[in-house]
């Protein structure tokens, strides 16, 4: 290993909690889709910090506003009212035509606040007895870290020895329409779900699937509440992924992309009747909606549609998919499968030396579920760029 790197790591490996295991490239500097080594060595970002950086690193008309608004006014909590918040809230509700905004911080955050708003609003609205009501969930969902969210994970490694768990939630096959049904009871309040699994693996429904919920959740008066947290924003050539079969949500879950990288910065967006429940003094964030979050997030949907970074996801997308599909042709590939530029290759072997290989040859990629490689890059990539992964990712498969 390299000195300066190696230096770094060992650092790191000494002092910080294990909690992830990173390739080793120590990054000190990052521009478009391209990242810097403290060594010197160039690399092509392919997992764009799990679809947070769609808008390119260090994007310079986000950089611009971060540094304006940072020497104007950075927090001011919410027991004051700042200008750029409602400017967010109308920016927000105008291009995605939700009516309410909750600002917050972490992706977790806003699944965590949404799921509150779901029960309060089975209570009020469903007649739900105190204390019982259940949201349905996905197998392979991922919503985040904290204690409530791991409680509703399929997933052992997130949960094992961090119990005792929340209750209130049902675990049901994903695409599976009839557990959908069979889950429901008169306590449901909610069904909270990924339009696709990132973490999962970019597992894509059958078409047809979300619909078919939007119809179920109508018929029984459930929330249909979709994490968007990584889909969302451009990553599967769409604002959202739910456009792909024209559902309507009522309750979306956004963050990542949506201050491109900058500053954590998430929401949650919905229609009136399930955000108004929250009431002063219910439920609040110290950052969340400040005013430097909230400038950088306006820039940086700004910069999703002035640039079509949206369609730029779309067509190579397409591109990306059509040539790994054709060329890509080893005994080592279970299935490839994407959205826009959101590619999962699924290997029948473990992909993490496949990643470290990629790695060398100056392409980012990082593993999901042991073996699935993600090809995730910057939405902002050019055709030119996308084919020096793409050619890499071929030659070393
Ligand atoms: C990343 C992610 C989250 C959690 O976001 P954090 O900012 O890490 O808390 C939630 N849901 C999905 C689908 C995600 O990809």
């Amino acid at each position: 290993m390299e000195k300066k790197s190696s230096y770094y790591i060992n650092l790191e490996n000494d002092l910080g909690a294990k909690n992830y295991n990173p390739l080793d490239i120590v990054v000190n500097k990052a521009e478009g889709a391209w990242v810097y080594d403290v060594d010197g060595n160039k690399y092509l970002d392919c997992l764009s910090a799990y679809s947070a950086v769609n808008q390119g690193h260090c994007n310079p008309k986000i950089l611009k506003v971060f540094k304006e608004q940072a020497e104007k006014v950075t927090l001011t909590s919410r027991a004051f009212r700042n200008q750029q918040l409602p400017l967010f809230y109308k920016d927000l509700t105008e291009l995605t035509g939700f009516e309410m905004i909750l600002p917050m911080n972490t992706g977790a955050e806003a699944v965590e606040s949404a799921i509150k708003a779901a029960r309060k609003w089975g209570y009020q609205n469903k007649n739900i007895p105190d204390n019982q009501a259940e949201i349905i969930v996905c197998t392979n969902n991922f919503h985040g870290r904290t204690t409530t969210i791991i409680s509703f994970s399929s997933e052992e490694q997130y949960k094992q020895s961090f119990g005792p768990f929340t209750p209130g939630f049902k675990i049901i096959p994903y695409s599976d329409i009839e557990a959908f049904k069979d889950a429901i009871t008169p306590n449901t309040c909610a069904f909270l779900l990924e339009p696709i699994q990132g973490e999962g693996g970019v597992l894509i429904p059958p078409d047809g699937y979300l619909k078919q919920v939007e119809e179920v959740c109508k018929e029984n008066n459930i929330l249909l509440m979709l994490d968007e947290i990584q889909t969302g924003l451009g990553r599967t050539g769409k604002l959202f992924a739910y456009e792909h079969e024209n559902v309507d949500p009522d309750v979306v879950m956004i963050g990542k992309a949506l201050s491109g990288g900058f500053y954590p910065v998430s929401a949650v967006l919905s229609k009136k009747n399930v955000l108004s429940v929250f009431k002063p003094g219910e439920h609040g964030s110290t950052f969340g909606g400040n005013p430097l979050g909230c400038a950088v997030a306006r820039e940086a949907l700004k910069v999703l549609t002035e640039d079509k970074l949206i369609e730029n996801s779309a067509k190579l997308g397409d591109y990306i998919l059509n040539r790994l599909k054709s060329e890509l042709k080893t005994d080592i590939i279970k299935e490839i499968r994407g959205r826009g530029l959101f590619v999962g290759i699924e290997l029948t072997i473990k992909a993490r030396s496949y990643c470290e290989a990629l790695k060398q040859q100056g392409i980012l990629c990082k593993e999901t579920h042991d073996n699935i490689i993600r090809v995730s890059p910057p939405l902002i990539i050019t055709k030119e760029e996308l084919d020096i992964a793409i050619n890499c990712i071929l030659k070393t498969l």
